[in-house]
């Protein structure tokens, strides 16, 4: 069942160039894409729950938030609902860092982005709990149809599941839209209390094969859970396992010291919390958002998958406007939405930036089959 506006009636082979002319096609992810292989990944409402129940949280991240909140939060047979929002606690300290609001329980600037930097390898860990060494069947699928030089995917989620699909192609694919220095692997463990003084990190031979091809950008808004930035150097550094075949998660808040000899600065992580203060001025994030607003103007299709355009993210809604809410027309909105009552919901919301998209209720995999066997029928694949 296909439900469109006053759309013309939108099949899968116009998509791919039969009815309109071939051209650059942008998708846009959000968590929905990443949940057609991974139901199970925690919803942003519950990952800080996730986080504590399955004990992902550092003890630095702990003593934080039950300063913050009351110890009450950190118990174990707590509920999703007992304890706070992961975007309430990103709020509060982005929002002190830039000096829009006083500092939670007057910590230091040092303090917050320490615990802000533990939260972040909390996701990691929660994240790779689910994931595992699993690979998304769907995004494979998906990763394998998608023609280089006319697509664009631009992604608001920071896991790596579209990114480990990428890899899989042959010839492997990863190109963020920015330039990457290096792809960097961890040599041996950290060592305790000597976290800055060790090169912890160190190029994997051969990468630069790799991080210099891939015919499919894949735009990250919010960061990636695989990003190390220098800030001395102001270079992109990603991990990439050799021999897993998969990109590896930042899960240690210490990430130790790039890569470089002469360089001493440790690395920062790249990621945007879910947060009412998203903050993009970071030199990777601006150049990603530059770079995605230029594929969007350049393409003649958008594609929305698995996104409900929270109000969080109001940056990218007016991105998607500014691009797409003129020629309407070119939007096709997939997404499964659990009950008639939430598609209607969905439905009027995208009306109102895209008074005539097209909506494809029945889920990513479902389309992905689509456009599989659309490229098959046409001797495509
Ligand atoms: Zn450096």
């Amino acid at each position: 069942m296909r439900s469109g506006f006053s759309a013309p009636c939108l099949n899968i082979s116009s998509l791919e160039g039969g009815a309109f002319p071939i051209g650059q096609v942008t998708y846009f992810l959000g968590a929905g894409a990443t949940r057609a292989d991974y139901p199970s990944i925690p919803l942003m409402d519950e990952l800080l729950h996730e986080i504590l129940r399955t004990g992902s949280a550092e003890n630095l991240l702990q003593s934080f938030l039950a300063e913050i909140f009351g110890p009450e939060c950190l118990r174990p047979e707590a509920q999703a609902q007992e304890r706070p929002r992961i975007d309430d606690v990103f709020t509060l300290i982005d929002a002190s860092l830039s000096g829009k609001a006083p500092s939670p329980g007057g910590k230091s600037r040092e303090v917050l982005i320490e615990a802000r930097r533990h939260l972040i390898a909390s996701i990691g860990r929660a994240i790779a709990k689910t994931i595992g060494e699993d690979h998304g069947r769907v995004a494979r699928k998906f990763a394998t149809v998608l023609p280089e030089g006319r697509t664009t995917l631009i992604s608001t989620n920071y896991d790596i599941v579209m990114d480990n699909a990428l890899l899989e192609r042959s010839p492997k694919n990863v190109n963020y839209g920015v330039p990457v220095r290096e792809a960097v692997h961890r040599r041996g463990d950290l060592i305790a209390g000597r976290f800055d003084e060790i090169h912890h990190y160190r190029p994997i031979p051969g990468s630069q094969e790799i991080i210099r091809r891939g015919g499919i950008p894949l735009l990250k808004l919010n960061g990636s859970l695989n990003w190390l930035y220098c800030p001395r150097c102001d270079e992109l550094d990603i991990t990439l396992l050799q021999d897993r075949g998969a990109l590896t998660l930042l899960d240690e808040p210490k990430l130790g010291r790039c890569y470089l000899d002469r360089c001493t600065s440790p690395y920062e992580p790249v990621l945007v919390g879910p947060s009412l203060e998203q903050r993009y001025e970071h030199r990777v994030l601006r150049d990603t958002w530059t770079r995605a607003e230029r594929a969007l103007l350049a393409s003649n299709r958008l594609v929305i998958i698995g996104y409900s355009i929270p109000d969080a993210d109001y940056l990218a809604r007016a991105m998607l406007a500014r691009t797409f809410a003129a020629r309407s027309h070119l939007v096709t909105v997939v997404t499964m939405p659990k009950t008639p009552s939430d598609q209607r919901i969905l439905e009027q919301r995208f009306k109102r930036l895209f008074p005539h998209s097209t909506f494809l209720p029945e889920g990513f995999e479902h389309f992905v089959n689509d456009i599989s066997d659309s490229r098959a029928n046409r001797g495509v694949l």
